[in-house]
């Protein structure tokens, strides 16, 4: 904003171009990046094709609702307010998404495409769907214990333990009204999957539908947070709009065999996107080829956890496990809003927290391979992308799959283009799996992408692997003032 008022739009465009443009993006659009893609593959190197315009992070939304007591909640209530601008603009960009999946196709078939869903869907639905989701979960805590922490970090919440017919109805009636003894009872019964006489969280999550939470709450006592987070038919439509995007592009990605990444954003967004895409992996990752892959953010508290969650849920409802794995992008801004807003961050405290995540994560991961007892291809073995710059993170993770004998095709590694390309070159010249992040997109665009990557860049200039990428570059750089011998 600064550099447009000093030097106008023009000379800041030509600027940006010139310089962070070219060094973190393949083009402005997706022909602009054939080139650079044939390059990769020329190399061993796949390519992760990535329409980089995004909504902006960093500042609260005009529309988000002061904090007060009573509504304080992981996401801040937002208002209703939605621009039906933003809604064509979400089918244009789900058009630029069906075309980067052909782009894949027709120049790296061995690819992924990757996809922001606050692309595809306006963010306050997104922020108003993630508000539901978690006091959803809260919900499920409330019914079997008597005090919770509204304003717990949702990733942190234990949904570890389980309940019965009499927990239920008792939690239930102290909450809700309107339902027989009866009604309860087939309620309970509907959601316990495997009868055991118990509903767990993964029954219960995949038993509460986000569009029936609106009917559900007309039942309630109280008209608190459950109440007021619940999304009213207005909004249940553009949900369902979304997803016809979003099934539209997977739809073609499956027809062609192209692998799908969901990018993971922020928190206030964040619990939309991991149900949407889980959703979406029910539907997808039946096949052999698992088409939708979730993304982890390990610097968040708790990930781990949500990984095996994850794994588990995907042997029981019988699909097929791919994530991308990354430590995380939105470290400053996280940590900002939660001070804003008087909640404990949801970043882990220190960088040897979101390491051993990273690693822990990383080797559940590993350690979920084929399981023959189980119907196939629920039994399949799950897949990962390590997505990290960090080389003690890559070759720890290639003395792991040594150490538990993980074939190389379950495993794939990535950096960003314009970074690590020591490690990205030297891996594929093993035989590893891989990858470049390939990002376009018209210059002005992709400007809240270019910022991360420099916010992100200044923030971590004390870790190892900014730190290992410097001294390389001074040893470059000696080498070639050395005079020739
Ligand atoms: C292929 C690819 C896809 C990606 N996709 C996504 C995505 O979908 N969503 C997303 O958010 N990011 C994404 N990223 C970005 C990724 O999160 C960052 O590149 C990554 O965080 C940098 O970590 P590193 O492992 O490369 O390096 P390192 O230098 O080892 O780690 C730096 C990271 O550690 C964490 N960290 C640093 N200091 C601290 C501290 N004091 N306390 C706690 N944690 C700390 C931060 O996450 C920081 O970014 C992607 C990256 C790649 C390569």
């Amino acid at each position: 904003m600064y550099s447009v008022k000093v030097l106008g739009p023009r000379l800041t465009h030509l600027l940006l171009r010139k310089t962070f443009f070219e060094h973190f993006c393949a083009g402005e659009s997706s022909q602009d990046i054939l080139p650079k893609m044939r390059e990769l593959q020329k190399y061993n190197v796949g390519g992760i094709l990535d329409y980089a315009a995004e909504a902006k992070d960093g500042e609260l939304p005009e529309t988000v609702k002061p904090i007060d007591e009573e509504e304080t909640v992981g996401a801040p209530l937002s208002s209703r307010s939605y621009d039906y601008e933003s809604e064509a603009l979400c089918d244009a960009r789900a058009q630029i998404f069906r075309v980067a999946v052909r782009g894949v196709k027709d120049t790296i078939p061995d690819g992924f495409a990757a996809i922001k869903l606050s692309g595809l869907g306006n963010p306050v639905l997104l922020e108003r769907m993630s508000t539901c989701l978690a006091e959803v979960c809260r919900l499920y805590k409330r019914l079997a214990h008597e005090d919770i922490n509204p304003n717990e970090n949702y990733y942190m919440i234990d949904r570890s333990f389980k309940i019965d017919l009499e927990t239920f109805k008792t939690g239930w009636l102290k909450m809700f009204e309107g339902k027989s003894e009866d009604e309860l009872k087939a309620m309970f019964d509907a959601m316990d999957d495997n009868h055991d006489g118990y509903i767990s969280y993964l029954e219960w999550s995949s038993g509460v539908k986000l569009s029936e939470i609106n009917e559900m709450v007309r039942g309630c006592k109280h008209q608190g947070r459950l109440f007021q987070a619940a999304l009213n038919e207005e909004e249940v439509k553009l949900y369902r709009n979304m997803l016809k995007r979003v099934q539209g592009i997977l739809d073609l990605a499956q027809e062609l065999g192209v692998r799908v990444m969901i990018d993971a954003e922020w928190t206030d967004i964040q619990p939309a996107i991991d149900h949407i895409t889980i959703f979406m992996q029910r539907i997808y990752n039946k096949g052999e080829l698992p088409i939708v892959f979730n993304t982890y953010q390990t610097y968040l508290k708790g990930m781990p956890t949500r990984v095996q969650r994850d794994l588990d849920r995907s042997r029981r409802e019988g699909w097929r496990f791919g994530a991308k794995l990354v430590r995380g992008a939105y470290m400053v801004s996280e940590r900002q809003k939660a001070s804003q807003r008087g909640l404990e961050s949801p970043i882990c405290e220190t960088y040897e927290e979101t390491e051993e995540n990273f690693h822990q994560a990383i080797d559940c991961i590993l350690a979920h391979g084929e399981d023959k007892t189980e119907a196939s291809p629920g039994g399949a073995a799950a897949e990962v992308l390590v997505a990290s710059h960090n080389r003690h993170s890559v070759e720890r993770t290639i003395q792991k799959m040594t150490e538990m004998g993980v074939a190389q095709d379950r495993v794939g590694f990535g950096q960003l283009m314009g970074m690590a390309d020591h490690l990205t070159y030297t891996l594929a010249r093993y035989g590893y799996r891989s990858y470049k992040y390939v990002p376009y997109g018209p210059v002005d665009e992709v400007v809240p992408y270019l910022i991360r990557r420099t916010q992100e860049n200044s923030s971590i200039l004390g870790s190892p692997s900014v730190q290992e990428e410097r001294q390389m570059l001074g040893r470059e750089l000696l080498r070639r003032l050395r005079p020739i011998a």
